[in-house]
């Protein structure tokens, strides 16, 4: 049987919007030593916006935005919304052949010319040379936006960016977490200058960047072959696979229910404050039993 302590602490759980599917989640959370958190969605609200148009190649910013817009209508990636919404009024064309390449971009024809959209390694792939868009993209990565390259026709065009705004909670969560005597760790596909700008906002020094979606998981479970227990904290999709590697996975209540589903905590609330108030209760629930 569960002892009345663990019960009461579920109980506190859940009087704080942290709902805890069993008593053995919620006595490994008092064990963890390293907690991962997603970047998008997690961190970050996961809501970019568009920020900056460059472009290269005689290509005018508009005409990119539009070409790229057409495109990412066709996307249900949170940066496709921020670039279809920043195109505004821009009439979009309709796209032939539209595919979308898991953690590397889309792409689709348009207007006759092929149109593609997306991180460095799917221009490399396509033997895209980006020429003086590399140090725009850097840049702007070095500021904590996301930049994506834009090709048209076999041509580097431009780079468009995005920026995503960090939610209130999450610099006083993480070193909430550094105070529990936690390390934390943020994963993410985003690219490393990006993903390190970000860590830096928000006081965590070790960045997994660059991870495909299927790899979120073996990440997880590599942080776990150090002998390390393991929190991993996320909302999408993409997440679910870790979350359920995870010694104890928290999915964000505002996120996908495939998240929340792989989980064993669901915060209420979209804040990672939820996670060390889920770890504090753990904590003092297992002083009582012992
Ligand atoms: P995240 O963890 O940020 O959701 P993803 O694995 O979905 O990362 O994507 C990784 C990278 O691939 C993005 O940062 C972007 O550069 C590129 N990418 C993925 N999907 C798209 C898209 N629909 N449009 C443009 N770029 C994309
Ligand atoms: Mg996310």
């Amino acid at each position: 049987a569960t002892p009345v302590s663990l019960t009461t602490g579920v109980g506190l759980g859940a009087q704080n919007g942290i709902l805890i599917r069993s008593g053995d989640a919620l006595q490994t959370a008092s064990k963890l030593q390293t907690v991962v958190l997603d970047k998008t969605g997690t961190i970050t609200k996961g809501k970019p916006e568009l920020t900056n148009v460059v472009t290269e190649n005689g290509f005018d910013e508009d005409e990119v935005l539009r070409l790229a817009a057409a495109i990412e209508r066709n996307s249900e990636h949170p940066l496709a919304g921020a670039i279809v919404e920043g195109a505004g009024e821009l009439d979009l064309p309709q796209v032939a052949g539209f595919s979308a390449i898991p953690g590397h971009g889309v792409e689709a024809g348009v207007e006759g010319r092929g149109v593609m959209l997306g991180n460095a390694k799917l221009m490399d792939d396509r033997g895209i040379a980006l020429g003086r868009l590399e140090a725009e993209a850097r840049r702007l990565a070095d500021d904590g936006k996301t930049p994506m390259y834009v090709a048209i026709g076999g041509a580097a065009a431009g780079v468009i960016a995005v920026a995503d705004t960090i939610k209130e909670d999450s610099v006083s969560a993480v070193a909430a977490f550094k105070r529990l005597g936690l390390e934390v760790a943020m994963i993410t596909g985003d690219n490393q200058r990006t993903a390190e700008a970000i860590g830096r906002q928000v006081g965590i020094d070790r960045v997994l960047a660059e991870v495909l979606p299927q790899d979120k998981a073996h990440n997880v479970q590599k942080l776990q072959l150090e002998g390390k227990k393991v929190g991993m904290v996320g909302d999408g999709i993409n997440d679910a696979p870790a979350l359920a590697q995870a010694d104890v996975g928290f999915a964000i209540g505002t996120g996908t229910d495939v998240a929340i589903e792989a989980a064993d905590v669901t915060l209420i609330s979209g804040s990672l404050r939820g996670v060390v108030t889920a770890v504090e209760i753990s904590k003092s629930t297992m002083r009582n039993v012992r």
